[in-house]
């Protein structure tokens, strides 16, 4: 069984927007055992969207349509499918009541364009969008099926893990493509590999490795009639795996570093501070980005200039005139302060050079030092890391992060 997907919308041909959500619908349908062969990105133009979709429709027994469902004339999508299929536009009244009301019950006036959301091609069923007015579309014709999603993230999402998500593995007929995906840190990707390397010529499942920054994933698959019987299939691969790989292996699936060394912390009532230079903030955002942060994040500083690190730190000047600001001296002595004046367990900074070019006082681009002061001393990594301003300041949020999760461990 094949499928294609035809993103819709002007803004994403202008790159004004990034399609975020045909990757993920196209995991989704590898997840149920459906292969993507076809990606297709039109404008909002009628001619061609339903050129595009007949073409689709002819190719794949699954055509999946993204954006383009709201109320406005260039939501084009509905009308295109029905076009494509050879189907009559009808009104779902009950979909019509519930726009009015929605609208009634807010006191907004109802544009006479909304109740186009009521509409739909015949052979379709609709599927429930509790995040959004526009419903989604579910049609099955000819032995060929179209399904049509909303665009905004807080209605795609649901929508396609949930309903959609359901349909396709039924669609399927028993089997599914499931994977879980081993998140890796402190090993490269080679070193990764060699460990694991026999693993890789497995069918079922699957092993396979992903580089990412500053970290790398394993992604384990198999095919299998259901989940349970997939995460059966996955399980003792995981373990051997794990058993080889020891605490660097740090988490599963949708788990980051961050999410992964907070538990640690919360796990032992521990708390941390961040004192950054380099980073301005990355690594307090990346920290607070976990839901549920405050139990063990106390606080950060922003350091950036040699005064905000003296005044703010206190960090003595004779060790910043001496050393130069990205030095480990400095490194040090801020993650000592930061720890101390915030009383945390642990006190976490960077300082180095992002780039592009070589700092004031010289010291190259890249050159980053990550402290980490906690109950038993403090330690300092040298790094010298290459690539963009953003990639070195990511890697050294990654590593600092790695750090204090090595310290917890
Ligand atoms: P609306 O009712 O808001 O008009 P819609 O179903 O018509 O929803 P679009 O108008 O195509 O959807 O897109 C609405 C918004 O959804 C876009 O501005 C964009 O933010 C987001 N969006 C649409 N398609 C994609 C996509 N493929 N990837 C990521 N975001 C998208
Ligand atoms: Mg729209």
């Amino acid at each position: 069984m094949t499928a294609e997907i035809v993103s819709v919308g002007t803004e994403l041909l202008l790159g004004q927007i990034t399609d975020t959500h045909a990757p993920l619908m196209a995991r989704i349908l590898a997840e149920c055992g459906i292969g993507c062969t076809r990606r297709a990105t039109i404008g909002d133009n009628m001619d061609r969207l339903v050129g595009t979709l007949k073409g689709a429709i002819e190719r794949a027994d699954v055509v999946v349509t993204i954006g383009g469902l709201g109320p406005t004339l260039d939501d084009l999508t509905r009308d295109g499918i029905a076009m494509a299929l050879g189907d009559e536009m009808e009104e779902v009244p009950e979909v019509a009541e519930k726009l009015r009301q929605f609208f009634a019950s807010r006191n907004i006036r109802m544009a006479e364009s909304t109740l186009r959301q009521a509409q739909k091609p015949t052979s379709a069923t609709l599927v429930d969008n509790p995040n959004g007015t526009a419903p989604g579309l579910i049609c099955q014709k000819n032995g060929k099926v179209v399904i049509a999603l909303p665009g905004p993230k807080g209605e795609f999402d649901p929508m396609a893990q949930g309903p959609v998500r359901q349909f396709l593995e039924q669609l399927q007929g028993g089997q599914v493509i499931h994977s879980r995906v081993l998140r890796i840190i402190g090993m490269g990707e080679s070193h990764v590999e060699e460990r694991v390397r026999d693993l890789m010529d497995g069918e079922n499942p699957t092993v396979a490795p992903y580089a990412q920054t500053a970290e790398c994933h394993l992604r384990v698959t198999a095919r299998a009639e259901n989940r349970e019987a997939a995460d059966l299939l996955i399980d003792p691969v995981v373990d051997e795996i794990r058993s080889r790989l020891g605490n660097h292996l740090y988490g599963f699936n949708e788990t980051t570093i961050e999410a992964a060394t907070l538990d640690l912390l919360v796990a032992k009532g521990e708390t941390v501070a961040v004192a950054e230079s380099m980073t301005g903030g990355a690594l307090g955002a990346r920290i607070t980005s976990v839901p549920g942060s405050s139990k063990a994040f106390k606080g950060g500083v922003i350091a950036y200039t040699v005064s905000a690190k003296e005044s703010v730190l206190g960090v003595p000047s004779e060790i910043i005139a001496a050393h130069g600001p990205v030095s480990e001296e400095v490194a040090k002595a801020m993650a000592e302060a930061v720890r101390d004046r915030l009383g945390a367990t642990y006190g976490v900074s960077i300082t180095g050079n992002a780039g592009p070019t070589a700092d004031v006082d010289g010291k190259p681009v890249g050159l980053t030092y990550i402290g980490v002061a906690g109950p038993n001393g403090t330690t300092v990594e040298q790094a010298q890391y290459r690539g963009l301003r953003e990639d070195i300041q990511r890697r050294a949020t990654q590593t600092a992060l790695a750090q204090l999760r090595w310290k917890l461990l």
